[in-house]
C-alpha cells in the first residue's frame, strides 16, 4: 500500500494513515500540479533557488500552505546543502526563509522541533525525504537525503538528535520515505556505489545492481531504510512510498530526467495547537 495519498487537493500528497493515527499531525509531500509557474517549472514549483520568478514560488507556496491547513508566514525552511547538518527549529525561528533564500536556516539539511504550528519544509526533485515522529513526545522532522546526505547518515543522525535531546528511545519514533527516484531510474557510478558500499557493508548488493562497467541502479529509499533500522527504528514503524519521480514527470519534477533545469517539490511536516 502507498502511505502517500492524494485527497482532495491535487497539489499535496498525505501520508493518510499517520493522519489518521495521530490528528495533531500535518505531514505530506506536494506534487508539481496546481500551481502556477510556467515553462520547466509548471506549475507548482516551490523552490526559491532554481531560476523560476520569486513572485510565482511565493504563491505556490502560500497555496500549499494553505492547502495543508497552516498560515504560510509560519512556513520554515532551510538552505540545504547535501550535508547533514540538523538544526532544531525554535518559536522565532517560525517563518524563516519562506520569502527569501538568504534568510533560510544556513547550510542544513534536517529539520526538527517540538514547536506546533511551524512548517517545516524542505526540498526535493528526486533525492529522498525522510519524515519523522515521535508521538508520545511531539517531535516532527523532516530530512533531505540525496546521495551525499544519506552516506554521510542523515537519517541516523535525526535518530540520534531526537533521542539526545528529548531522552526519548528509537522505538518511539516513526519514520516515512517519501517519494523520490527509484532504483528503476537512477544510475550511478563507481565512486557513489563505493560510498554506499562503506556505510551499508554487507548489506550494499540488497541496494546496489551492477549493470554496465562502472554503473549501478542504487536503491536510495532502501538505503535510509536499512540505515534508520540500524540506528533503532523498528521496521514496522516505517512507511516507504512506491512513486518514482522520474518516472512519473507528471506528478513530480525530477532533476535528473528534466536534465537538470526544473523545480522543487515540498515536504512538510507540522504539529496543530493543543
Ligand atoms: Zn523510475
Amino acid at each position: 500500500m502507498e502511505p502517500f495519498k492524494s485527497g482532495k487537493h491535487e497539489n499535496i500528497m498525505r501520508i493518510s494513515d499517520w493522519e489518521a493515527c495521530w490528528p495533531e499531525l500535518t505531514a505530506g509531500f506536494s506534487t508539481r500540479r496546481g500551481g502556477i509557474s510556467r515553462y520547466e517549472y509548471e506549475s507548482l514549483n516551490c523552490g526559491l533557488h532554481v531560476g523560476d520568478n520569486a513572485e510565482d514560488v511565493w504563491m505556490n507556496r502560500q497555496k500549499l500552505a494553505e492547502a495543508a491547513g497552516y498560515p504560510f508566514s509560519v512556513w520554515t525552511c532551510a538552505e540545504q546543502v547535501h550535508g547533514s547538518n540538523i538544526r532544531i527549529v525554535t518559536e522565532e525561528e517560525a517563518g524563516l526563509g519562506r520569502t527569501r533564500q538568504e534568510d533560510a536556516i544556513k547550510e542544513t539539511d534536517g529539520l526538527l522541533t517540538d514547536r506546533p504550528n511551524i512548517f517545516l519544509a524542505s526540498f526535493y526533485a528526486d533525492c529522498v525525504p525522510l519524515f519523522f515522529y515521535a508521538p508520545g513526545w511531539r517531535v516532527i522532522g523532516v530530512a533531505h537525503a540525496g546521495w551525499r546526505g544519506t552516506v554521510e547518515r542523515i537519517g541516523q543522525k535525526m535518530v540520534q538528535r531526537m533521542i539526545q535531546n528529548w531522552g526519548l528511545a528509537p522505538a518511539d519514533i516513526y519514520a516515512a520515505i517519501g517519494p523520490s527516484i527509484g532504483s528503476c531510474c537512477y544510475e550511478v557510478n563507481d565512486m557513489v556505489a563505493g560510498r554506499v558500499r562503506n556505510v551499508l557493508h554487507t548489506k550494499a548488493h540488497l541496494v546496489l545492481e551492477h549493470t554496465k562497467e562502472d554503473k549501478y541502479m542504487l536503491n536510495l529509499q532502501e538505503t535510509n531504510r536499512i540505515l534508520l533500522e540500524e540506528a533503532g527504528v523498528l521496521p514496522s514503524h516505517i512507511e516507504v512510498s512506491h512513486l518514482c519521480t522520474s518516472c512519473r514527470t507528471d506528478l513530480f519534477f525530477s532533476h535528473r530526467k528534466e536534465g537538470g533545469k526544473t523545480g522543487r517539490m515540498t515536504a512538510f511536516i507540522a504539529l496543530k495547537e493543543g
